[in-house]
């Protein structure tokens, strides 16, 4: 099967011959790094992906079934994060064959490990503004600038990076998408300490930064079509996690179980939006608008169950540290979820998305339209 592109297949089938592979290839005893050489070669790691590169060309219907089995089954799946979720279905979308040649396969297998390098400290949620210069240097780029709130670069081996490459015409134009290598003298990587204790966001300082001509991805200057397709799979994502059925010791508090009913409305209602998503790709739509009702969908879900928590911990949710209720759980999932609501476009900008490009209504003024971005007053 593994060769058959989008061929009739049915679900019984594939959980089927999945089931099978698993029992003849899972062995407890693999390294990690064998065992997702193996996933990615047999196509099951990212099974919507092209048959060509490490996928199977699978509908996302299947596709899940898939994810479903390898979860069944307690075998470790691909890596999770951006270069899987993010970084690769761009290069599969945009990318030159040589850059998938290079990064495909070696990001399933967990080889090379990735980070997003978008927002600047004057460019967020205007992501268009962005100000990270590159300029060519030879059959390369140069770059120099900054970027923030990059999560994983301290860690990463390649950056997705969006850099202007043209200050002379309108913002949204002179943008260029690249793969930056990372372990270089010209980056310099500042981890950041957040209000929950951790340091996953980093500063990225770039002074003349080398990028190889073959990095670009797409054409030069169409990067914006890049940001976009990396945001709207980036608010595909949004996750809906289980909700609690009861709560404990306080199951009959009539104040807990209105909360309660509220967060299980929520999720619900953004699981069946998310299944009629899934039926649009699988018809052939791409990602777009609609990702960003279940971006908004994800960052409510989430205050809704911080809300729950706590409602169920009481004060002593708001301890922090190892011998705090849970470890100190509570407390840091309350700090930590006003994040969601920021990561990937604010609850504000997908509201705005909507607005626009779902409901129809008016767009905002821009008064940077068509204007070179030079004469622009950025930031
Ligand atoms: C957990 C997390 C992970 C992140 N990871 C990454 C990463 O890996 N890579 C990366 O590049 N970035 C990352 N970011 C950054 C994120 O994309 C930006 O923080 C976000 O786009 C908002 O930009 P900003 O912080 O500059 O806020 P601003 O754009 O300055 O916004 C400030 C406030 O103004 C509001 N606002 C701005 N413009 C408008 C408008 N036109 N209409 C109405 N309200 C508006 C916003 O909603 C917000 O409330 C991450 C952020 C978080 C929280």
């Amino acid at each position: 099967m593994s060769d058959v592109a989008g061929a009739d297949l049915s679900p019984d089938a594939v959980r089927a011959e999945v089931d099978q592979w698993i029992e003849n290839n899972w062995d407890p005893e693999l390294p990690l790094a064998r065992w997702r050489e193996l996933l990615a070669g047999s196509g099951w790691a990212c099974p919507t992906w092209p048959a060509d590169w490490c996928g199977r060309s699978l509908t996302p219907e299947l596709g899940r079934i898939v994810t479903t089995e390898l979860k069944r089954a307690v075998v470790p799946g691909p890596p999770e994060g951006i270069g899987m979720m993010l970084v690769a279905p761009v290069l599969l979308e945009y990318g030159s064959d040589e850059l998938k040649q290079r990064f495909i396969r070696r990001t399933v297998t967990g080889e090379v490990t990735w980070c997003q390098l978008f927002s600047e400290p004057g460019a967020g949620s205007d992501l268009a503004g962005l100000q990270a210069r590159a300029t060519r240097d030879g059959d390369g780029w140069l770059l120099t600038g900054q970027k923030v709130w990059s999560t994983g670069a301290a860690t990463a081996d390649f950056g997705l990076l969006l850099g202007r490459t043209d200050w002379d015409v309108p913002k949204h134009q002179g943008i260029t998408a690249f793969v930056l290598p990372m372990r270089q003298p010209g980056v310099q990587v500042r981890p950041l300490r957040q209000m929950n204790g951790h340091s996953s966001f980093n500063e990225v300082f770039f002074d003349a930064a080398r990028i190889p001509g073959e990095y670009v991805i797409g054409e030069p200057g169409a990067g914006w079509l890049v940001a976009r397709t990396t945001l709207a799979h980036e608010r595909r994502l949004a996750t809906f996690p289980a909700v609690p059925t009861t709560a404990t010791g306080r199951a009959h508090d009539p104040v807990v179980r209105q909360e309660v009913a509220r967060l299980i409305e929520l999720a619900w209602s953004a699981r069946w939006l998310a299944d009629r998503t899934a039926a649009a790709r699988t018809a052939g739509q791409r990602p777009g608008a609609e990702g960003s009702l279940g971006k908004l969908a994800s960052s409510r879900i989430a205050r809704q169950a911080a809300r729950v928590h706590s409602l169920i911990a009481g004060t002593a949710g708001m301890l922090a540290g190892p011998e705090a209720l849970l470890g100190g759980t509570i407390a840091e999932i309350g700090v930590s979820v006003p994040g969601i609501s920021i990561a990937g476009g604010t609850d504000e900008i997908q509201r705005m998305i909507i607005a626009e490009r779902i409901l129809g209504l008016p767009r905002e003024p821009d008064v940077s339209a068509g204007v070179p971005f030079r004469e622009v007053r950025a930031g």
